[in-house]
């Protein structure tokens, strides 16, 4: 640990934290709406009694963001380190927790509740630590930045993506820490750290076919509602082609040497076009984990939104299918369109609703030398690869801005805590205590270690 953090009372710096994730927690800030302005308020005044100046920025009605910067002792030193969690959480249903997804109670030694890992810990980590290094007093050498933000979870037009529109000079930075990443993930007995270097490109597209028009009584092939089905059901059959990048190649290699055996004999075998598929159906055991693998070695769509046909007896001339579609590192928006192009045929016809293009940070930086280490001290043992993620975060945002975003929202999970990829999104979402507060020290010790003179 930097010997800076040795005089830290961590008892009591991890209980702030437990204390502040749990207020956090009960706001129900479900996006939409979001509403996110007086869980940011709450935020704002804690780091206001660390002796910070936050600034609430509202980009509409109820929608607010924070941002906190303190400085480098001397300006124009080396770039910003850019601290991020967003406050919007997506919905939960009550009826189906063992406890109530906005009340942040304590239970069998976790934190319950919305936001618990996706991603209010990391929010309320974040504001510890710049709240530490305040009171700390110890001179920087790069500003370290803080931005809590609105509106993630429905594409960040309210959130990041506004702030670096409106604000860009409060958020540039060249390091950013967010998600995904930085919890462990067991692989036999063997604990990895996966911190997120890239992110898959996002590609919606709009599926529609056209056909022939009739009465229902007399049944065709040549329908748009068929084309469309059929369509639809070679993309749900059909793995899109494997797309190799360095950062893939990688992610796998540096996996496979950390899991044991079979497993380091298997893996690699994922980047061999003629393999990637037999050993996703049949060698890895757990369905979640193929399915999170497969996805970031290749481009993937999923069929989500219908619309066709208005009566039972009518035939209708078009139909329609929205594809929610990701573009893998080394991958592009026209490659995919020319795959899908191909499962679509001439009938269907392939429009664009949304697109960004993948996102990759160098995994060959100081900065995550710094967080490969912190994770070795910190948990003897165990190892950080440098992993893609599926989905979409502000990262997509920050990078607009030229800044190099990590997946690092560190929490130290055991064995029997089981699959913490499953619970962003999820029932009964929560952390362990314990891993929470561990997840504090290392995000302490890297931001400490980075930036303190
Ligand atoms: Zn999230």
């Amino acid at each position: 640990m930097h010997q800076l953090l040795d005089e830290v009372d961590w008892e009591r710096e991890g209980t702030a934290a437990v204390g502040l994730l749990r207020d956090l927690i009960r706001f129900d800030t479900t996006n939409p709406p979001g509403d996110e302005a007086a869980c940011v308020g709450l935020l704002a005044d804690r780091l206001r009694a660390d002796g910070l100046e936050p600034e609430v920025l509202e980009s509409g009605p109820g929608r607010a963001n924070l941002v906190v910067r303190l400085r480098a002792a001397e300006p124009g030193d080396e770039g910003p380190l850019l601290l991020n969690g967003h406050v919007d959480v997506v919905a939960a249903e009550a009826g189906r927790w063992r406890h109530p997804p906005f009340a942040a109670e304590l239970a069998d030694g976790c934190v319950w509740g919305r936001g618990a890992v996706d991603m209010k810990h990391m929010v309320a980590m974040s504001a510890v630590v710049i709240g530490l290094l305040a009171r700390l007093g110890r001179p920087l050498r790069r500003d370290v930045i803080f931005a809590a933000v609105a509106d993630e979870e429905a594409g960040c037009s309210a959130g990041s993506g506004w702030l670096v529109d409106e604000h860009p000079d409060k958020v540039r930075a060249e390091f950013a820490l967010g998600e995904v990443g930085g919890f462990t993930l067991w692989l036999g007995d063997q604990a990895v750290y996966p911190v997120q270097v890239a992110e898959k490109g996002v590609c919606w597209v709009r599926a529609t076919a056209t056909g022939a028009t009739g009465h229902g009584s007399m049944p065709r092939p040549d329908t748009a509602v068929v084309r469309l089905a059929s369509f639809l059901d070679r993309v749900g059959r059909r793995r899109l082609p494997l797309r190799k990048s360095d950062v893939a190649t990688r992610f796998v290699t540096e996996l496979a040497a950390a899991a044991p055996r079979p497993a380091r004999d298997v893996l690699p075998l994922l980047l061999e076009p003629g393999w990637s598929g037999l050993v996703l159906d049949w060698l890895v055991r757990n369905p979640s984990t193929a399915r999170q693998l497969g996805a970031v070695l290749r481009d993937t769509a999923t069929p989500t939104v219908l619309a066709a046909g208005a009566k039972t007896n009518v035939i209708p001339g078009t139909a329609s299918a929205e594809l929610d579609g990701r573009i893998a590192v080394g991958s592009s928006q026209e490659t995919f369109l020319a795959d899908l192009g191909r499962l679509a045929g001439p009938d269907i016809e392939l429009e664009v609703i949304r697109g960004y293009p993948p996102t990759v940070a160098p995994a060959d930086t100081g900065l995550y030398a710094t967080i490969a280490e912190v994770v070795a001290e910190h948990h003897p043992g165990a190892v950080a690869v440098p992993s893609i993620t599926p989905g979409f975060t502000d990262a997509k945002m920050w990078s607009k801005l030229g800044t190099a975003c990590y997946g690092f929202a560190p929490v130290r999970l055991e064995q029997r805590d089981g699959s913490y990829a499953d619970l962003f999104h999820g029932d009964d979402e929560r952390v362990p205590v314990a891993g929470f507060t561990a997840g504090l020290r290392m995000l302490a010790d890297v931001v400490a270690r980075w930036c303190v003179a």
